[in-house]
């Protein structure tokens, strides 16, 4: 692919310039309890789960249910970066706990979200840590993950470039991890019929111009479980390393974001429209 942009980001520890065969990132590694994960070259994956960790049962229902639907990574946030502080904040330390036990019974890697440094040393257990959108640019927090090996699912800004994304992963990597997978999750536009707008030619750019993996995540580009399957099929069509996927056993009664979960019967019916639109899809 030709890069667009000949800017000076090529040269950058992300940059395909110096590093032009694709990163591999591993989840799960050296872990008798759960199976190894691999994305990128050509290995893809898809990550699933509710929004937040609620309960055992909720987890090992939803475990159990979109591993056997080929989800080979299962999410589920214990710290919730929420808008408005009367909402649910997570189940904090707590959740944590119940993800790990999930992960253990079920032999699934997890993966969750960090809101601060003091928090780290609670998150030993998981296999890949998240950043969210909201802390894409929390400079100290990208430094301290980057002196650890643990993979890193680094999440876009609602408002943040691609160039930003990428400074931002290159604030991982100077530190020495490399383990890191990048998120597009819709970015805020004018647009205000859906949640956020998907950026989805994010996709081909950042793989032009990165070695790293690149993800979507519909259902926080849309907030409508109804996008989520259309634009799951774009994204893989577009190239995309693998999805992110919010699903819940009971949508309506999701402790947050309900409306973008889907159940696990469509997750399982997205899986399989997925794997048949793959072979179709852009790649280098
Ligand atoms: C999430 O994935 O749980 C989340 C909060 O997403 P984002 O940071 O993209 O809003
Ligand atoms: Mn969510």
């Amino acid at each position: 692919m030709v890069c667009i942009n000949e800017n000076k980001e090529l040269s950058y520890i992300v940059g395909r310039k110096n590093h032009p065969e694709d990163t591999v990132v591993t989840i799960g590694k050296k872990s008798e309890d759960v199976a190894e994960a691999k994305i990128g070259g050509g290995n893809f994956l898809v990550i699933a789960g509710p929004c937040s960790v609620e309960s055992e049962a909720q987890m090992a229902t939803i475990a159990d249910g979109v591993k056997e639907s080929g989800a080979l990574v299962l999410r589920g946030g214990a710290y919730k970066p929420r808008t408005s502080p009367y909402s649910f904040q997570g189940l904090r330390e707590e959740g944590i706990k119940i993800l790990n036990k999930t992960r253990n019974k079920y032999h699934i890697p997890v993966v969750t979200e960090v809101m601060d440094i003091s928090h780290l040393d609670q998150f030993d257990g998981v296999d890949m840590i998240q950043v969210g959108a909201r802390n894409m640019q929390n400079f100290e927090l990208l430094k301290e993950l980057g002196k650890q090996k643990k993979p890193v699912l680094l999440k876009r800004g609602m408002s943040a470039t691609l160039n930003e994304l990428l400074l931002s992963a290159e604030y991982i990597m100077t530190g020495g991890n490399t383990n890191i997978i990048l998120c597009e999750r819709g970015i805020r536009t004018f647009e205000t019929v859906l949640r956020n707008t998907l950026d989805l030619s994010a996709v081909p750019y950042l793989k032009g111009i990165t070695h790293l993996p690149v993800i979507v995540d519909p259902s926080h580009a849309t907030g409508n479980y109804e996008m989520v399957l259309p634009m799951s099929l774009a994204a893989v069509a577009a190239g995309a390393d693998g999805l992110m996927i919010e699903v819940h056993p009971d949508p309506e009664r999701a402790w947050s974001d309900g409306p973008q979960s889907i159940h696990l019967e469509r997750f399982a019916d997205l899986m399989k429209r997925v794997n048949a639109i793959r072979p179709f899809a852009y790649c280098r």
